[in-house]
Protein backbone atom coordinates (compact mmCIF):
# COMPACT_ATOMS: atom_id res chain seq x y z
CA UNK A 1 0.00 0.00 0.00
CA UNK A 2 1.33 3.41 -1.23
CA UNK A 3 -0.20 6.35 0.73
CA UNK A 4 1.05 9.98 -0.81
CA UNK A 5 0.08 12.56 1.67
CA UNK A 6 -0.14 16.36 0.41
CA UNK A 7 1.18 18.56 2.71
CA UNK A 8 1.44 22.75 2.39
CA UNK A 9 3.72 24.56 4.57
CA UNK A 10 1.14 27.96 5.61
CA UNK A 11 1.89 30.98 8.29
CA UNK A 12 0.00 30.65 11.35
CA UNK A 13 -2.96 32.40 10.79
CA UNK A 14 -3.29 32.88 15.12
CA UNK A 15 -0.45 35.02 14.21
CA UNK A 16 -0.49 36.48 11.14
CA UNK A 17 -0.99 40.14 10.81
CA UNK A 18 -2.68 41.84 7.30
CA UNK A 19 -1.08 44.45 6.14
CA UNK A 20 -3.64 47.03 6.10
CA UNK A 21 -2.31 49.26 3.72
CA UNK A 22 -1.35 46.83 0.92
CA UNK A 23 -4.26 44.19 1.92
CA UNK A 24 -1.95 41.44 1.33
CA UNK A 25 -0.72 38.91 4.42
CA UNK A 26 2.65 40.08 5.88
CA UNK A 27 4.20 36.53 5.49
CA UNK A 28 7.28 37.81 7.61
CA UNK A 29 4.91 38.10 10.86
CA UNK A 30 4.13 34.57 11.50
CA UNK A 31 6.62 31.41 11.77
CA UNK A 32 5.78 28.81 8.58
CA UNK A 33 4.02 25.33 10.28
CA UNK A 34 2.59 22.48 8.81
CA UNK A 35 -0.99 23.28 7.18
CA UNK A 36 -2.71 21.70 10.92
CA UNK A 37 -5.07 19.52 8.81
CA UNK A 38 -2.21 17.78 6.83
CA UNK A 39 -0.48 17.11 9.98
CA UNK A 40 -3.97 14.97 10.93
CA UNK A 41 -3.74 13.89 7.66
CA UNK A 42 -0.16 12.40 7.46
CA UNK A 43 -1.10 10.92 10.93
CA UNK A 44 -4.18 9.03 9.58
CA UNK A 45 -1.65 7.47 6.99
CA UNK A 46 0.29 5.90 9.58
CA UNK A 47 -3.14 4.28 10.99
CA UNK A 48 -3.97 3.02 7.55
CA UNK A 49 0.00 0.99 7.34
CA UNK A 50 -0.72 0.55 11.11
CA UNK A 51 -4.43 -1.17 9.71
CA UNK A 52 -3.01 -3.07 6.57
CA UNK A 53 0.35 -4.47 8.29
CA UNK A 54 2.91 -2.53 5.98
CA UNK A 55 3.34 0.36 3.33
CA UNK A 56 4.87 3.33 2.37
CA UNK A 57 3.97 6.66 2.81
CA UNK A 58 5.31 9.56 1.15
CA UNK A 59 4.43 13.25 1.31
CA UNK A 60 4.38 15.66 -1.14
CA UNK A 61 4.45 19.77 -1.05
CA UNK A 62 4.82 22.42 -4.00
CA UNK A 63 6.67 26.00 -2.61
CA UNK A 64 9.78 27.61 -1.58
CA UNK A 65 12.93 25.38 -0.82
CA UNK A 66 12.17 26.33 2.91
CA UNK A 67 9.08 24.04 2.41
CA UNK A 68 11.39 21.22 3.38
CA UNK A 69 10.78 21.79 6.94
CA UNK A 70 7.15 20.48 6.64
CA UNK A 71 8.27 17.67 4.89
CA UNK A 72 10.85 16.95 8.02
CA UNK A 73 7.83 17.26 10.26
CA UNK A 74 5.69 14.98 7.92
CA UNK A 75 8.44 12.34 8.93
CA UNK A 76 8.72 13.13 12.71
CA UNK A 77 5.37 12.15 12.37
CA UNK A 78 5.71 9.08 10.77
CA UNK A 79 6.25 9.61 7.37
CA UNK A 80 8.88 7.25 4.81
CA UNK A 81 9.99 9.75 2.15
CA UNK A 82 9.26 13.38 1.26
CA UNK A 83 9.07 15.01 -2.22
CA UNK A 84 9.52 19.14 -2.27
CA UNK A 85 8.08 20.49 -6.16
CA UNK A 86 9.97 23.48 -6.05
CA UNK A 87 10.82 26.17 -9.49
CA UNK A 88 10.06 29.76 -10.22
CA UNK A 89 7.95 28.21 -13.07
CA UNK A 90 5.39 27.33 -10.28
CA UNK A 91 5.52 30.72 -8.16
CA UNK A 92 2.01 32.80 -8.54
CA UNK A 93 -0.18 29.54 -8.82
CA UNK A 94 -4.27 29.69 -7.89
CA UNK A 95 -5.54 26.51 -7.14
CA UNK A 96 -5.73 25.27 -10.57
CA UNK A 97 -2.19 25.57 -11.14
CA UNK A 98 -1.56 24.17 -7.95
CA UNK A 99 -3.43 20.88 -8.51
CA UNK A 100 -2.34 20.75 -11.91
CA UNK A 101 1.50 20.43 -10.82
CA UNK A 102 0.68 18.51 -7.57
CA UNK A 103 -1.03 16.09 -10.34
CA UNK A 104 2.18 16.06 -12.88
CA UNK A 105 4.38 14.94 -9.17
CA UNK A 106 1.96 12.51 -8.03
CA UNK A 107 2.32 11.14 -11.91
CA UNK A 108 6.48 10.77 -11.84
CA UNK A 109 5.95 9.07 -7.60
CA UNK A 110 3.57 6.50 -9.15
CA UNK A 111 6.35 5.34 -11.58
CA UNK A 112 8.53 5.00 -8.42
CA UNK A 113 5.71 3.07 -6.95
CA UNK A 114 1.90 2.92 -7.98
CA UNK A 115 -0.10 5.56 -5.83
CA UNK A 116 -3.01 3.52 -3.96
CA UNK A 117 -4.24 6.55 -1.92
CA UNK A 118 -3.79 10.12 -1.81
CA UNK A 119 -5.05 12.09 1.70
CA UNK A 120 -5.25 16.29 1.39
CA UNK A 121 -6.10 18.18 4.23
CA UNK A 122 -9.49 19.56 4.24
CA UNK A 123 -8.58 23.15 3.61
CA UNK A 124 -5.51 24.95 4.62
CA UNK A 125 -5.50 27.70 7.34
CA UNK A 126 -4.32 30.36 4.72
CA UNK A 127 -5.50 30.02 0.74
CA UNK A 128 -8.59 28.29 2.76
CA UNK A 129 -10.53 27.27 -0.32
CA UNK A 130 -10.57 23.10 -0.11
CA UNK A 131 -10.27 22.56 -3.45
CA UNK A 132 -6.90 21.42 -4.30
CA UNK A 133 -7.25 18.04 -2.96
CA UNK A 134 -10.74 17.41 -5.37
CA UNK A 135 -8.69 19.37 -8.30
CA UNK A 136 -5.79 16.54 -7.96
CA UNK A 137 -8.52 13.67 -7.90
CA UNK A 138 -9.64 14.97 -11.24
CA UNK A 139 -6.54 15.63 -12.93
CA UNK A 140 -5.89 11.88 -11.95
CA UNK A 141 -9.15 10.40 -12.59
CA UNK A 142 -9.37 9.04 -8.98
CA UNK A 143 -13.11 9.09 -6.86
CA UNK A 144 -12.51 12.01 -4.43
CA UNK A 145 -14.24 11.60 -0.95
CA UNK A 146 -14.07 14.95 1.26
CA UNK A 147 -14.43 15.50 5.02
CA UNK A 148 -13.64 12.26 5.60
CA UNK A 149 -13.65 11.60 9.61
CA UNK A 150 -12.79 7.55 9.81
CA UNK A 151 -11.53 4.95 7.84
CA UNK A 152 -14.12 2.50 8.58
CA UNK A 153 -12.70 -0.38 6.40
CA UNK A 154 -10.28 -0.90 3.96
CA UNK A 155 -10.27 -4.12 1.98
CA UNK A 156 -6.78 -5.05 -0.12
CA UNK A 157 -8.08 -7.95 -1.83
CA UNK A 158 -10.93 -6.09 -3.38
CA UNK A 159 -9.21 -3.01 -3.62
CA UNK A 160 -11.81 -0.90 -1.72
CA UNK A 161 -12.17 1.24 1.05
CA UNK A 162 -15.16 2.23 3.39
CA UNK A 163 -15.11 5.58 4.68
CA UNK A 164 -17.39 7.93 7.41
CA UNK A 165 -17.78 11.70 5.76
CA UNK A 166 -19.24 14.44 7.39
CA UNK A 167 -21.87 16.41 6.30
CA UNK A 168 -23.39 19.81 7.29
CA UNK A 169 -26.83 17.47 9.04
CA UNK A 170 -25.14 14.21 9.59
CA UNK A 171 -23.04 11.35 8.36
CA UNK A 172 -22.45 9.54 4.94
CA UNK A 173 -20.62 5.85 4.80
CA UNK A 174 -19.04 5.81 1.29
CA UNK A 175 -17.26 2.83 -0.32
CA UNK A 176 -14.90 3.82 -3.07
CA UNK A 177 -12.25 1.58 -5.43
CA UNK A 178 -8.95 2.74 -4.52
CA UNK A 179 -7.29 4.55 -6.02
CA UNK A 180 -8.73 7.15 -4.36
CA UNK A 181 -8.41 10.70 -2.90
CA UNK A 182 -9.49 11.68 0.40
CA UNK A 183 -9.51 14.72 2.67
CA UNK A 184 -9.51 14.64 6.30
CA UNK A 185 -10.30 17.28 9.18
CA UNK A 186 -9.48 17.42 12.62
CA UNK A 187 -11.68 15.22 13.75
CA UNK A 188 -9.95 12.06 12.69
CA UNK A 189 -7.44 11.09 14.59
CA UNK A 190 -5.26 12.77 17.65
CA UNK A 191 -2.14 13.61 16.63
CA UNK A 192 0.22 11.37 18.43
CA UNK A 193 3.60 12.14 20.17
CA UNK A 194 6.47 11.37 17.69
CA UNK A 195 8.79 8.32 18.61
CA UNK A 196 12.42 9.49 19.28
CA UNK A 197 13.72 7.57 16.49
CA UNK A 198 11.20 8.88 14.38
CA UNK A 199 12.18 12.92 15.46
CA UNK A 200 16.08 11.52 14.70
CA UNK A 201 15.40 10.17 10.92
CA UNK A 202 13.64 13.75 10.70
CA UNK A 203 16.39 15.65 11.69
CA UNK A 204 18.56 13.61 9.03
CA UNK A 205 16.48 14.11 6.64
CA UNK A 206 17.22 15.13 3.33
CA UNK A 207 13.86 15.33 1.08
CA UNK A 208 13.80 14.74 -2.52
CA UNK A 209 13.18 18.01 -4.35
CA UNK A 210 12.37 18.49 -8.45
CA UNK A 211 12.50 21.07 -10.61
CA UNK A 212 9.43 21.98 -13.29
CA UNK A 213 12.46 19.85 -15.75
CA UNK A 214 12.06 16.67 -13.23
CA UNK A 215 8.12 16.36 -14.23
CA UNK A 216 7.22 14.65 -17.33
CA UNK A 217 4.48 15.66 -19.88
CA UNK A 218 4.02 19.33 -18.46
CA UNK A 219 2.27 21.50 -20.36
CA UNK A 220 4.17 24.86 -18.75
CA UNK A 221 1.23 27.74 -19.54
CA UNK A 222 -0.67 25.53 -17.19
CA UNK A 223 1.79 26.43 -14.10
CA UNK A 224 2.16 29.38 -11.99
CA UNK A 225 0.82 32.51 -12.52
CA UNK A 226 0.37 32.12 -16.22
CA UNK A 227 -1.59 28.45 -15.53
CA UNK A 228 -4.04 30.83 -13.12
CA UNK A 229 -6.87 32.14 -13.96
CA UNK A 230 -8.46 33.36 -10.66
CA UNK A 231 -7.58 37.32 -9.57
CA UNK A 232 -7.81 37.94 -6.24
CA UNK A 233 -10.53 41.10 -6.31
CA UNK A 234 -9.95 42.29 -2.76
CA UNK A 235 -8.41 41.38 0.49
CA UNK A 236 -9.70 43.01 4.08
CA UNK A 237 -10.09 42.44 7.50
CA UNK A 238 -14.39 42.60 8.17
CA UNK A 239 -15.12 45.38 10.43
CA UNK A 240 -14.99 44.85 13.70
CA UNK A 241 -18.82 44.64 15.36
CA UNK A 242 -19.89 47.78 17.01
CA UNK A 243 -21.30 48.47 20.08
CA UNK A 244 -22.31 45.70 22.78
CA UNK A 245 -23.51 46.37 25.79
CA UNK A 246 -22.33 44.24 28.90
CA UNK A 247 -24.90 42.65 31.17
CA UNK A 248 -24.59 44.17 34.82
CA UNK A 249 -25.87 42.48 38.33
CA UNK A 250 -26.69 39.15 39.27
CA UNK A 251 -28.32 36.44 36.90
CA UNK A 252 -32.03 37.58 37.32
CA UNK A 253 -30.77 41.62 37.04
CA UNK A 254 -29.24 40.64 34.06
CA UNK A 255 -31.93 38.53 32.40
CA UNK A 256 -34.20 41.54 33.03
CA UNK A 257 -31.94 43.76 30.95
CA UNK A 258 -31.93 41.25 28.10
CA UNK A 259 -35.73 41.03 28.11
CA UNK A 260 -35.79 44.96 27.94
CA UNK A 261 -33.05 45.05 25.22
CA UNK A 262 -34.86 42.07 23.21
CA UNK A 263 -38.47 43.46 23.92
CA UNK A 264 -37.21 47.59 22.94
CA UNK A 265 -35.94 45.50 19.63
CA UNK A 266 -39.49 43.64 18.88
CA UNK A 267 -37.54 40.74 18.58
CA UNK A 268 -38.38 38.60 21.47
CA UNK A 269 -41.00 35.88 19.70
CA UNK A 270 -42.87 34.02 22.11
CA UNK A 271 -44.28 30.59 21.63
CA UNK A 272 -46.78 28.56 23.93
CA UNK A 273 -45.93 24.98 23.97
C1 LIG B 1 -3.97 34.75 -8.40
C2 LIG B 1 -3.38 34.01 -7.24
C3 LIG B 1 -2.03 34.09 -7.02
C4 LIG B 1 -1.46 33.43 -5.95
N1 LIG B 1 -0.14 33.52 -5.76
C5 LIG B 1 0.43 32.90 -4.73
C6 LIG B 1 1.84 32.97 -4.51
O1 LIG B 1 2.56 33.61 -5.28
N2 LIG B 1 2.36 32.31 -3.44
C7 LIG B 1 1.57 31.57 -2.60
O2 LIG B 1 2.09 30.97 -1.64
N3 LIG B 1 0.24 31.47 -2.79
C8 LIG B 1 -0.34 32.11 -3.83
N4 LIG B 1 -1.67 32.01 -4.01
C9 LIG B 1 -2.42 31.16 -3.13
C10 LIG B 1 -2.43 29.78 -3.74
O3 LIG B 1 -3.22 29.74 -4.87
C11 LIG B 1 -3.02 28.79 -2.80
O4 LIG B 1 -2.33 28.86 -1.59
C12 LIG B 1 -2.88 27.38 -3.36
O5 LIG B 1 -3.47 27.28 -4.63
C13 LIG B 1 -3.56 26.37 -2.49
O6 LIG B 1 -4.89 26.71 -2.30
P1 LIG B 1 -5.48 26.71 -0.86
O7 LIG B 1 -4.51 27.37 0.04
O8 LIG B 1 -6.86 27.24 -0.93
O9 LIG B 1 -5.49 25.15 -0.52
P2 LIG B 1 -6.70 24.19 -0.18
O10 LIG B 1 -7.37 23.75 -1.40
O11 LIG B 1 -7.55 24.78 0.91
O12 LIG B 1 -5.83 23.00 0.43
C14 LIG B 1 -6.38 21.71 0.64
C15 LIG B 1 -5.26 20.71 0.76
O13 LIG B 1 -4.56 20.60 -0.50
C16 LIG B 1 -3.18 20.33 -0.26
N5 LIG B 1 -2.37 21.45 -0.74
C17 LIG B 1 -2.74 22.73 -1.02
N6 LIG B 1 -1.68 23.45 -1.46
C18 LIG B 1 -0.62 22.60 -1.44
C19 LIG B 1 0.76 22.74 -1.75
N7 LIG B 1 1.29 23.89 -2.17
N8 LIG B 1 1.56 21.66 -1.62
C20 LIG B 1 1.07 20.47 -1.20
N9 LIG B 1 -0.23 20.28 -0.88
C21 LIG B 1 -1.06 21.33 -1.00
C22 LIG B 1 -3.03 20.17 1.26
O14 LIG B 1 -3.25 18.82 1.60
C23 LIG B 1 -4.18 21.03 1.77
O15 LIG B 1 -4.59 20.70 3.07
C24 LIG B 1 -2.28 32.67 -5.06
C25 LIG B 1 -3.64 32.61 -5.28
C26 LIG B 1 -4.19 33.27 -6.36
C27 LIG B 1 -5.68 33.19 -6.55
Amino acid sequence: MHIVVCVKQVPDTKIIKINPKTNTLDRRSAPAILNPYDAHAVQEAVKIRKMVGEGTISVLSMGPPQATAVIKKSIEIGADKGYLISDRAFAGADTLATSYALSKALERIAKEEPVDLVICGLHAIDGDTGQVGPGIARRMDIPPVTNVIEVTELNEKEKTILLKRKLANGYQLIQADYPCLMTVGKEINEIEYSPMPNMIKAARYEPIIWSVNDLENVNRPQLGLKGSPTIVGKMFTPPKPEGGKRLEGNSDEQVNQLMEVLQDKKELFLTAR
